[in-house]
């Protein structure tokens, strides 16, 4: 009986993983109690992603109904264009990034993907067509290529060396003694956090998706590290509509927009230069961060 039962646990674990990609493994657990499933609409159609524009069209969320945690959240992105999303920590922006990959739906509001409200479409459709490279990447206990490779089902060998290649990671895998085959995970190589977050960009380099969801949270890494995964990372947007919360404010400078969120709204928006005009919470976020990076020797 047993036996019948680990397909299912782990499927549920896999699951849940993917759910909670975007999200620290504190949240997780609260997650699994509470969460809606959401479920495709009767004759939901797949997505069609023409070009590639995103709208967030007043859209409110919360995980309980007596706390609100998105309060009216409107903008545009257009085809192939970065929105970034900043502010304090539990403002609403990991939530946000959520309700575009449909792990949840909004209470009131629409979130709209080349004028295709995203509720009305199927959910395989959506999470075909959407990249996430998360704050916190779980690696399954198996090889490292079978990690990369899990990023488009079907992939050959040829694809998932391309795909490393591509995330910097590709030098240091085939310095491994059992190359594509080492194992990696829990059981065996513990990979850094800079190694991880490689092996997610090289997923989403094999999955190709045209929309992109980036929760950078580089902070963790050292700033070498770091700025190397910055420079991949931007070559991996380029040509994609993305989604990138950005916790260092100089990785997104050149975002075509950029909302400051506090506590569920927007309180601040438009590109760097107008920000820091407008001598804000964004300004005073800029200045204490470059303030640090003149006191902290790279
Ligand atoms: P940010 O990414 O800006 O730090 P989050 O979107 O993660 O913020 O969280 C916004 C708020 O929602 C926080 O107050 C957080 O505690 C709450 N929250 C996040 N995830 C859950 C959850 N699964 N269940 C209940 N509340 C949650
Ligand atoms: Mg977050």
């Amino acid at each position: 009986l047993a036996q019948l039962f680990r397909p299912l646990d782990l499927l549920g674990m896999v699951y849940r993983t993917i759910r909670q990609g975007l999200i620290d493994m504190t949240a997780m657990f609260d997650l699994i109690d509470t969460a809606a499933e959401v479920v495709d609409a009767p004759g939901a159609l797949p997505l069609a992603v023409t070009a590639g524009a995103v709208r967030f069209d007043d859209v409110h969320f919360g995980y309980d109904a007596d706390r609100e945690i998105l309060k009216g959240i409107s903008f545009a992105i257009p085809p192939g264009g970065t929105l970034a999303v900043v502010g304090p920590s539990g403002a609403g922006k990991s939530t946000l990034a959520r309700l575009l990959y449909r792990f949840y739906d909004p209470t009131a509001g629409r979130i709209l993907i080349d004028g295709q409200d995203i509720s009305a479409v199927t959910q395989a459709s959506l999470r075909a067509a959407i990249g996430i490279v998360p704050q916190d990447t779980v690696l399954f206990n198996d090889t490292i290529g079978y990690n990369i490779a899990y990023g488009r089902a079907g992939a050959d060998q040829a694809a998932v060396e391309q795909a490393a290649a591509g995330a910097a990671i590709a030098d240091f895998i085939t310095s491994l003694p059992d190359g594509y085959a080492a194992r990696v995970g829990e059981r065996g190589l513990k990979l850094s956090g800079g190694e991880k977050q490689r092996v997610a960009i090289a997923r989403t380099l094999l999955k190709n998706p045209p929309l992109l969801i980036l929760d950078e949270a580089t902070s963790a890494l050292d700033s070498r590290t770091e700025a190397e995964i910055q420079a991949t990372l931007k070559t991996v947007e380029r040509g994609r509509t993305t989604v990138v919360i950005a916790h260092r404010l100089s990785t997104i400078a050149d975002a075509d927009e950029i909302i400051v969120l506090d506590t569920g709204r927007i309180v601040e928006r438009g590109t760097h230069a107008s920000l820091l005009r407008q001598a804000g919470l964004y300004a005073e976020m800029w200045q204490r961060q470059q303030a640090e990076a003149e006191t902290v020797p790279a």
